[in-house]
């Protein structure tokens, strides 16, 4: 019918045709669609809990539907809502903010994203520790700005070398990224890296985005720290990112936040407003629901996804080739399979860690992650955010597979 395929003239964007798609979620989609073919694929890829979202929450949701709650609330979500993130943040971290200094948006992700928009110009630049979750150098270019990687290691349990830090620094800096406990190696930075980090920021003039979507998952009874605890100097020049999918199992809620000084928390506010709107209405009332109802679905999960670790790390270092840390928070592994690249396994060559992840996805129907979407090669990620009977078989499909 046409001369030419339309397609192949359109105009796309030049933002468009720079990104590519998240690598978690495309592992997932491509789980999920073998599975809809009758594949007994088991997913250790996309990091959502296996858990139902508790019913209390749920029944928040119907209730506030019910109640005719089903209209626009204020673009940066609803004042209750804002006061109950308020609340939560004070009990479970102790730190005092303003509601005015929270932005209620469609997810964590979104969250970070309406960050980088108040805070990003062409050119700036984002200091951000690999391995990093997939999303945060895609989110920053799409503003227009650099992740400025700096690399760390399972030997070093993924602490960043704070001179390197330094060195890195230029005077297009702006922000340092801090994600702990982190996607995807369930590192936690210590007390000294935290510190280190913090001076660097206030020597700087920088500020810090601290993704802390992961608090409430720590083990072996770790309390959550974050530069903004350091003191008050630090606490102003720290932006939150949270939100309610991991802590509650509520990937699919979509309701997540910024805390940020006055003036940034405004500007990403105007910008939502332009961009979405509010977050969904039920929802905004379900999470007031998790963060002030009962809390023991939290520990209840928490101590699941430990005693998951628990089984996962030991089963993965006495595999041949695998050096795998021992997570201190969130639901992933990240062990270093650098041992099996440059290897043929039963047949196939695996020259990268990408085609390790899709062996074990074709030939042992287990998918997991490279590490190199994460900027670390020769790892892969594996969520344990799955049931024990399924981690189980999925350790006896990756021994079989690598032997
Ligand atoms: N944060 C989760 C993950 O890394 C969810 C998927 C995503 O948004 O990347 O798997």
């Amino acid at each position: 019918m046409f001369a030419t395929n339309p397609e192949d003239t359109m105009k796309i964007s030049q933002r468009a045709l720079a990104i590519a798609p998240s690598p978690t979620i495309a592992m997932s989609s491509r789980a999920k669609a073998m599975r809809a073919q009758g594949q007994d694929v088991i997913s250790f890829d996309v990091g959502e809990p296996d858990f139902p979202t508790p019913e209390n929450i749920c029944r928040a949701a119907c209730d506030a539907i019910a109640a005719g709650h089903t209209k626009y609330t204020p673009a940066a979500g609803l004042p209750k809502l804002k006061e109950a993130i308020v609340q939560a943040t004070a009990r479970d971290v102790g730190l005092q903010y303003d509601p005015a200094q929270v932005v209620v948006s469609n997810g964590g992700k979104h969250a970070l994203m309406n960050i980088w928009e108040s805070i990003v110009d062409p050119g700036d630049e984002v200091i951000v520790f690999a391995p990093y979750w997939v999303s945060y150098p895609a989110q920053i270019e799409l503003c227009g700005g650099r992740a400025v990687v700096i690399p760390t290691r399972g030997e070093d349990d993924f602490q960043p070398d704070l001179d390197q830090v330094r060195t890195a620094l230029s005077d297009r800096t702006i922000a340092l990224l801090i994600n702990s406990p982190s996607n995807p190696a369930g590192a936690i930075f210590t007390e000294a890296t935290m510190r280190g980090l913090a001076e660097i920021a206030v020597e700087g003039d920088l500020l810090i985005i601290s993704d802390e979507i992961y608090k409430h998952i720590l083990f072996d009874g770790r309390k959550h720290l974050s530069t903004a605890q350091l003191g008050e100097e630090v606490k102003s020049r720290t932006i939150l990112a949270d939100g309610v999918a991991k802590t509650y199992a509520m990937t699919g809620w979509r309701i997540g936040w910024l805390i940020a000084p006055k003036e940034i928390a405004k500007r990403a506010g105007d910008i939502q407003s332009q961009e979405t709107s509010n977050p969904n209405t039920p929802a905004q009332y379900a999470a007031i629901e998790a963060l002030l109802g009962p809390q023991d679905s939290v520990a209840t999960m928490r101590a699941e996804f430990e005693r998951r670790r628990d089984y996962l790390v030991p089963a993965l270092c006495e595999m041949a080739g695998i050096k795998c840390n021992k997570p201190g928070g969130a639901f992933y592994v990240f062990p270093d399979i650098s041992a099996h690249v440059g290897r043929t396994l039963n047949g196939t060559p695996i020259p990268t860690d990408l085609a390790l992840a899709e062996y074990l996805l074709e030939k042992a129907l287990i998918s997991a992650v490279p590490g190199s979407a994460f900027g670390s090669d020769g790892y892969i990620r594996f969520s344990f955010a799955t049931s024990m009977e399924l981690l189980q078989e999925g350790m006896r499909r990756l021994r079989e597979a690598l032997s």
